[in-house]
């Protein structure tokens, strides 16, 4: 598969991956490689990577648990020790080998140790190679509020091996997919009328709709790295589904969703939106509500999660001047940015979703 050329990077998928890592280990002089893994990417994909490794630069290992729960300052403080003690320095670069959550928190640390070193990403989850991993946004929660410590600096390259899917359990390949859907539906119809059929995650099929979707990102932040304009159109379904992550992961007695699922939802409330907004049609509302519910279970809200969930909005960083925003479908395959909505269809979209 060709390589796509990011602004100032390039994604390279499987065999050009590791032919380009170990050119470039080759070339720069880095005084150490850090692998940045959790404990699940350490025992299923690091041996991989080692193995295709062709170094003499000596490498160090800092393993994170693996969660959501663990993307924060104090993580981070740690490695920074780690880095230090491990004797880091400028001229180091790090290596992030997992899902977003290390793609997301390997990046912030990469950028801020020494004022910023070199990093790539390698991302090891559905989700991480299709968007967390491309388009420089790297940070960390604060409490239980999303990435709003962060910073936008991008990778010295990605590297997309799907391999590293073999080992991805079925809920994780879910959670991804809600990302793929939400690039169709918010840029290409076709792409949305291919996936919306699959049946099968494990189709034959998944290295081209992997690297169509990487196209279709980063398309879109090429033209808006820092989210001033069409960027702002990823945020489909992340202004509700954002909040609604952030609510079940701070309450103890709901089982926290995975990002995807928490998206997935979204999505659904936000074409509600959409629909009552006439930017689509309500076939298509249906559509989209048939196809997302198929593939993602049904989260029960009750009135007193609709009412927190809502009050969760006013911290979404997308908020200018207190104002909440929406990215809406301006039919199936555009985006329409900068929307707003009243809280009365917000409850409205919610009772639906539970019709
Ligand atoms: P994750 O990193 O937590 O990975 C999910 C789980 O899969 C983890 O338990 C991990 O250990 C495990 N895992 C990873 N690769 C594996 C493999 N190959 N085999 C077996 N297990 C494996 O979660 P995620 O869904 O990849 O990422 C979610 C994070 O991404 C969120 O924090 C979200 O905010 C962030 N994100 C960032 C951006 C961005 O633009 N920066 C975009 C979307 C999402
Ligand atoms: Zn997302």
């Amino acid at each position: 598969m060709q390589t796509i050329q990011a602004n100032n990077y390039q994604v390279f998928f499987n065999e050009n991956g590791y032919t380009y890592l170990n050119a470039i280990l080759d070339v720069k002089s880095y005084s150490k490689i850090f692998i940045i893994a959790d404990e699940n990417t350490s025992n299923y994909c690091l041996p991989r990577l080692l193995s295709l490794l062709a170094t003499e630069i000596e490498i160090e290992i800092i393993e994170l648990e693996a969660g959501e729960e663990h993307k924060n300052i104090e993580t981070c403080l740690q490695v920074w020790h780690s880095l230090t003690e491990l004797g880091g320095d400028r001229k180091s670069i790090v290596l992030n080998l997992g899902g977003g959550v290390i793609t997301d928190i390997g990046g912030f640390i990469a950028c801020t140790f020494k004022r910023g070193i070199d990093f790539i990403n390698i991302p090891t989850t559905l989700l991480a190679m299709v968007d967390a991993s491309i388009g420089g946004k790297n940070g960390v929660e604060l409490g239980n509020l999303k990435n709003q410590i962060g910073i936008i600096r991008e990778p010295k390259a990605v590297i997309i091996d799907t391999q590293f899917l073999e080992t991805l359990p079925g809920e994780q390949m879910r959670s991804g997919f809600a990302e793929m859907l939400k690039h169709g539906l918010i840029f290409d119809k076709n792409y949305w009328d291919k996936l919306k059929n699959i049946s099968d995650l494990n189709t034959d099929d998944l290295d081209t709709l992997i690297y169509q979707s990487v196209e279709i990102k980063n398309n879109i932040v090429s033209q808006d790295l820092t989210e001033n304009g069409i960027r702002k159109a990823l945020n489909f379904g992340h202004t509700l589904g954002h909040a609604i992550e952030s609510y079940f992961l701070e309450n103890d007695e709901k089982k926290s969703l995975l990002h995807g699922e928490a998206i997935a939802v979204g999505m659904i409330l936000e074409s509600y939106i959409s629909k009552e907004k006439a930017l689509i049609s309500s076939e298509e509302y249906h559509e989209i509500k048939y196809v997302l519910s198929d593939i993602y279970d049904a989260v029960s809200f009750n009135e007193k999660d609709i009412e927190n969930c809502i009050n969760l909005l006013i911290y979404d960083k997308k908020n200018e001047f207190g104002n909440v925003q929406f990215a809406l479908l301006d039919k199936i395959g555009n985006c329409k940015i900068n929307e707003s909505s009243t809280n009365e269809l917000i409850y409205s979209a919610f009772s639906d979703y539970k019709s």
